[in-house]
């Protein structure tokens, strides 16, 4: 059980607000700050390289966190400045040649798709969609007759931007391991919610952020790729940090996930995200994900009991992303008016995740992600602001 108090009182922003945006960027609590901001007071005192030198053990302890929330080796992580920066440095070294197939699922975020018709364009593989069913998760049997040896890579978005789906990433996995495919998971909105255990989940990498419901630093990110392929992948920007120049006509790879990395970094801001993973593990990711359901069931059921408001979610299981929509109103007229009564939602609009809002019929939603540090009487209160809207 998390102590509300506890975690309120370590989480300054809430005092004031009715937060509900961790899907977008999330409030950090007061270890995070103070990591990250002392941090630099300290580069301001003896300059980034000293400020650093005297925190190796730290960061190196920011993947060993990671290593244990995702139950894979420390090695096997790389620290980037974002999730779309974690996924196409993985996604830009999987060979891909004229034929070759790309698989992306219906949820897709549009940063990945983008990266998916850049890489078509300039390779001659084909990016095709994989149906959802009528819940609105991945059709794993429509996934299993699309297979054939062509396909060289499935991408699995966990938990879409736009609404509170959960897909079946074990399920996919397997199906597309069965023809040796690789699988990329976006845990960009799962990892910090819900448990994400690499080996159960069997995926072959996986990328996430830092900022939303890891409630880490913003500009943090993070890639972790199955060790025993790692060796397989030449990541296509290197630098001396990802290679060595070894003599004048030759380099060598980093041997670990090394290789995704680039040298330069915001030491602070991953020394936040360090003391963010920490923060999480110490509530216990369990814990987070039952006090994150409840919320959000919690807006779900208060919602749907409000005349003219539709809920917009899909899937079975449900993550803590809460999406709807108002009648009469524009859901960016809807963030605005909550912000006026001091509580914060934000909008999704089609071109983000854009095969399922087109396939939907939609144009845009309004998002409300509600995080453990947010209180039942905080969503009261937020129900309340939405009645008003429906009220003539
Ligand atoms: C936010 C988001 C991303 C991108 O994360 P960045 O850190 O902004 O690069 C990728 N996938 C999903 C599903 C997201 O919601």
């Amino acid at each position: 059980m998390i102590d509300l108090q506890t975690v309120r009182r370590d989480t300054p922003g809430c005092s004031d607000r009715v937060f509900l945006d961790s899907a977008g960027s999330s409030l950090p609590p007061a270890p995070v700050l103070d990591t990250t901001i002392g941090h630099l007071r300290r580069e301001a005192e003896v300059g980034g390289y000293v400020a650093a030198n005297e925190r190796l053990d730290d960061l190196a302890a920011v993947k060993t966190s990671l290593g244990r929330l995702f139950g894979v080796p420390d090695d096997s992580i790389a620290l980037t400045d974002g999730a779309s920066r974690a996924w196409t440095s993985f996604f830009y070294a999987v060979p891909l040649g004229p034929g070759d197939r790309i698989l992306l699922s219906q949820a897709e975020y549009a940063a990945n798709a983008i990266a998916a018709l850049q890489r078509a364009r300039t390779t001659g593989a084909v990016v095709e969609t994989i149906p959802s069913d009528s819940s609105g998760r991945i059709d794993v049997e429509a996934l299993e007759r699309m297979l054939d040896e062509r396909v060289r890579l499935v991408s699995v978005v966990h938990a879409p931007t736009n609404g509170g789906l959960v897909n079946p990433v074990r399920a996919v996995a397997d199906a597309a391991h069965s023809v040796g495919a690789l699988v990329l998971l976006d845990a960009c909105q799962s990892v910090g919610q819900l448990p994400v255990n690499v080996p159960e989940l069997d995926v072959d990498a996986l990328s996430g952020t830092g900022r939303k419901w890891l409630r880490g630093p913003r500009g943090t990110g993070f890639l972790h790729v199955r060790p025993r392929l790692i060796a397989e992948f030449e990541p296509a920007a290197l630098d001396l940090h990802s290679a060595e120049w070894t003599s004048p006509g030759s380099y060598e790879l980093a041997p670990d996930a090394r290789r995704f990395e680039m040298w330069e970094a915001d030491i602070a801001a991953r020394l936040g995200l360090g003391a963010a993973v920490d923060y999480l593990l110490a509530l216990g990711v369990d814990a987070v994900a039952a006090a994150v359901a409840a919320r959000a069931e919690q807006m779900r059921n208060g919602l749907s009991d409000i005349a003219g408001v539709t809920v917009t979610d899909l899937g079975e299981q449900r993550s803590g992303i809460v999406s709807f929509t108002v009648e009469g109103w524009e859901p960016a007229a809807v963030r605005d008016a909550l912000a006026r009564q001091s509580v914060t939602v934000t909008v999704s609009g089609r071109s983000s995740t854009l095969l399922d809002m087109s396939s939907r019929n939609l144009d845009s939603v309004v998002r409300a992600s509600p995080h453990y540090f947010v209180s039942p009487a905080d969503i009261d209160a937020f129900l309340a602001s939405v009645r008003d809207l429906t009220r003539p």
